[in-house]
């Protein structure tokens, strides 16, 4: 959250008495409504405007993390757990997470101050693939893995058809590592569809998002996204 004005001066727009003054003289709107009040407190995903010309809050950036276990997928976290914003700290730009990954799950996690970019990549049309492995306890069998592969009921209702391959099944530790692919982002998805078939998920990475990986990166890296990347993902 930044003051109104501090906002406005830092687009550019005036100094920071000027956006004062701007303000005091109903000249600026956030999110589509005159506020005149001084101490107002705006988001990066709000959107505000100066003589009904939005303005770029700042510019946009994003980042392509390999989330390390034990952090929150979330700018602050009220009981004071890292956070995977806390992983950027030379990064000035107010960013947030394209979703989330759980608590001790790994992977492929975009940050960004992009809330359009965002909301586009989470929205459950958009279909974006998701690769996650999951290492399970027991030999997965053929049978369920069909039940993957076709859907599973879970209580917010029926799984899209996944992508499934078995990677290892360790008869002596009696685990079995597998790759999953899915296109929807339910809480807890992948844990919840192995839980459907009588497994418990013991460790999970996201692989791939789209078509991005964590290839080159160890866990707790990132790295900016190219142009390119970021106009492939719109
Ligand atoms: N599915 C899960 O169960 N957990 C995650 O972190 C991501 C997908």
């Amino acid at each position: 959250m930044e003051r109104l004005q501090k906002v406005i001066a830092h687009a550019g727009i005036a100094s920071r008495r000027k956006a004062e003054q701007l303000i005091l003289d109903g000249q600026v709107k956030v999110n589509g409504k005159v506020v005149r009040e001084l101490g107002t407190k705006v988001t990066p995903t709000d959107r505000v405007e100066v003589d009904n010309v939005k303005i770029e809050q700042e510019d946009k950036v994003y980042f392509l993390l390999y989330k390390p276990r034990n952090t929150i997928s979330a700018v602050t976290d009220d009981r004071g757990r890292d956070t995977v914003v806390d992983l950027f700290k030379q990064v000035n730009e107010r960013i947030f997470p394209v979703g989330r990954l759980d608590f001790d799950t790994t992977g492929a996690l975009i940050l960004t101050n992009d809330g359009e970019f965002a909301n586009v990549l989470t929205h459950p049309k958009y279909n974006v693939e998701k690769t996650y492995i999951a290492t399970i306890n027991g030999l997965i069998k053929r049978e369920e893995i069909r039940k993957l592969e076709r859907g599973v009921m879970l209580e917010d209702g029926k799984t899209a058809p996944a992508k499934v391959r078995v990677i290892s099944s360790d008869a002596k530790k009696g685990k079995s590592i597998v790759s999953l692919t899915i296109h929807e982002g339910r809480n807890r998805q992948v844990r919840r569809m192995f839980e459907a078939v009588g497994y418990r998920v013991s460790k999970l990475k996201r692989e791939q998002f789209g078509f991005l990986t964590t290839y080159g990166l160890n866990a707790g890296d990132w790295r900016e996204l190219t142009p390119h990347e970021v106009k492939q993902l719109r």
